[in-house]
């Protein structure tokens, strides 16, 4: 039998990247997927990619309003779910001294309030024995050029993790950060690096990579996976899956 037969899973930024390679993943295992993400083309094609019946929905996870008609929805067409993945996500590099304004409320309202009023709007309808996993980053943890902001719009998400193991346990729902270090996904591009400084940035950050290279989203979903299912006593942790680069 498939480890999520039966299981009902939502991924949040689930158009693209890690979040896109764990719903496929999810949908092989046999879990029904609902993916979430802004824009409408991208998450209807990823939908159809994913296949096993998953569901595109539109909605910005900064907007609480979409975190609260998205759980209407789910509770409509399923009735509760069995997997929260909060993994949308935002990154614009920039020493702190250039942050503006708009860049540090956009980080912390993705990032941080996005995974919070989603769970909040999410938690009732997950079932008894269910999970939540919340994607960081190896940034919340680590000292990287130019993350601060985003560093700390991720680190919050490890208090609220800790927070929920003990409010969800009469309901034996286990709660998980994945954090994950470089991976090869449509968010290098949104770094602010010019396309003629991506290949030196690449091999850059593979050189402090003891692995030698940067992860890829497949691998992500597997120790999403793990979380997910296999890993029934795995809670409350934070998992780093960098190719070890948090010692480097
Ligand atoms: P990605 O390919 O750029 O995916 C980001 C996803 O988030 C997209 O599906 C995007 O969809 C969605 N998203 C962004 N802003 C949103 C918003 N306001 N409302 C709804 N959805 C939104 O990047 P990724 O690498 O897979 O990132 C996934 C997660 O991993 C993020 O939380 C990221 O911080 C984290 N992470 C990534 C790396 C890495 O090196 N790749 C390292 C550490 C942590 P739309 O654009 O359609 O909205």
């Amino acid at each position: 039998m498939k480890s999520l037969e039966g299981k009902i899973a939502v991924i949040t930024g689930g158009n693209s990247g890690i979040g896109k390679a764990t719903a496929k993943l999810f949908a092989q295992e046999g879990a029904q997927v609902i993916i979430t993400g802004r824009r409408p083309d991208v998450v209807d094609a990823a939908a159809k990619e994913i296949g096993n019946g998953a569901i595109g929905v539109c909605g910005d996870v900064a907007i609480l309003e979409f975190h609260q008609r998205f759980a209407e929805d789910v509770n409509k067409w399923f009735g509760g779910l069995d997997i929260y993945v909060a993994n949308a996500g935002v990154i614009n590099l920039e020493a702190s001294k250039n942050v503006s304004e708009a860049e540090y409320d956009n980080h912390f309202a993705v990032n941080t309030r996005g995974v919070f009023f989603g769970v909040q709007a999410i938690a009732p309808l997950i079932r008894d024995g269910g999970n939540i996993i919340v994607t960081s980053s190896l940034a919340a943890t680590k000292f990287l050029p130019h993350h601060t902001v985003y560093a700390g719009s991720k680190a919050a998400l490890a208090a609220f993790a800790r927070n929920w193991v003990i409010e969800f346990k009469e309901r034996r729902i286990r709660v998980n950060i994945l954090s994950p270090g470089p991976v090869e996904t449509e968010i290098l591009g949104k770094l602010g690096i010019g396309e003629a400084d991506r290949p030196g940035f690449e091999s850059h950050m593979a050189n402090l990579i003891p692995a030698g290279r940067m992860g890829r989203p497949e691998e992500l979903a597997e120790a999403a996976l793990f979380l997910a299912s296999k890993g029934a006593f795995v809670n409350g942790v934070e998992l780093i899956v960098d190719g070890g680069m948090s010692l480097a």
